[in-house]
């Protein structure tokens, strides 16, 4: 079966109109649909599923994921999935609610603000990444401070109540996508792991349901990250890894819905 991941979905005047390194998660509404066509013919089934599923290896099987809990998902994906009667699991990062953290979308927005490159952007970008979150803030606010007109995570993210109404539809299921979105691989284990714990038991606590579910920010893994995510408690883990999934087993490679056309074409 094909596990897709996407993150942003957006009408198709407001996708063309984004700018920025980060403008590859964003898929138009039309290229969606085309996609969502293309696959009427298979089943698409729920990764809450796949630990039952005896024809995970099925080809004519696949599953909708998106990261990190855009406003997008709730306003204009919700409605796609909900006329098609499809299942998606959302995987969202519980401190990029409410923008509460200002990440790569606010950095970019502070970048272009300055007037510097992309490359600028990507060099700061890749310093942070690998930090934990205190320096991460620090390094981002040190070099590009936040104004009001550069701040733009919290109008771009599901709210906390957003995610409690949207844990309510019966297509949906919500996974995590860590606390911070840290690259969990270069993190101290502890710091791992209480990215991996402390947004599996917010939410739980928050939406009344188990989370069983999580996937990797940045699709940065190791063994003992996915050591530390049994340890917390998921019964399923998703990689970035882009491959079709030939049998159940912890960790699901996933494909990115950018690719999915050439993944089904050349059977990836
Ligand atoms: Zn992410």
């Amino acid at each position: 079966m094909y596990i897709f991941y996407g993150h942003r979905v957006l009408p198709d005047k407001q996708a063309v109109n984004v700018q920025g390194p980060d403008s590859g998660n964003v898929i138009s509404v039309s290229n969606l649909e085309r996609l969502l066509d293309r696959l009427t013919d298979y089943k698409c089934v729920s990764v809450d599923e796949l630990g039952d599923m005896r024809d995970v290896a099925d080809d004519r099987c696949y599953a909708l994921t998106f990261d990190d809990g855009f406003k997008d998902n709730l306003d204009v994906l919700l409605p796609i999935l909900k006329e098609r009667g499809l299942q998606a699991t959302y995987f969202v990062a519980t401190r990029f609610l409410q923008g509460e953290i200002p990440f790569e979308y606010d950095l970019w927005q502070r970048v272009s603000h300055n007037g510097d490159s992309d490359d600028d952007y990507r060099t700061v970008r890749l310093q942070m990444k690998t930090g934990n979150y205190a320096t991460r803030q620090a390094g981002m606010n040190e070099k590009y401070p936040q104004s009001d007109s550069n701040r733009t995570s919290e109008r771009l993210m599901l709210s906390r109540d957003e995610l409690v109404e949207l844990s309510r539809e019966s297509m949906l299921s919500i996974g995590s996508h860590s606390h911070s979105h840290l690259v969990l691989s270069r993190q101290l284990p502890w710091v791992a792991f209480n990215e991996l714990s402390y947004s599996k038991r917010a939410m739980e606590s928050w939406i009344g349901r188990r989370i069983e579910h999580f996937a990797y920010p940045y699709g940065a893994r190791s063994f003992w990250t996915d050591w530390l995510a049994r340890l917390a408690g998921y019964r399923s883990i998703f990689s970035t890894e882009a491959k079709r999934a030939q049998r159940f087993q912890f960790c699901m490679p996933r494909i990115p819905l950018e690719r999915a056309h050439a993944a089904l074409d050349l059977e990836l």
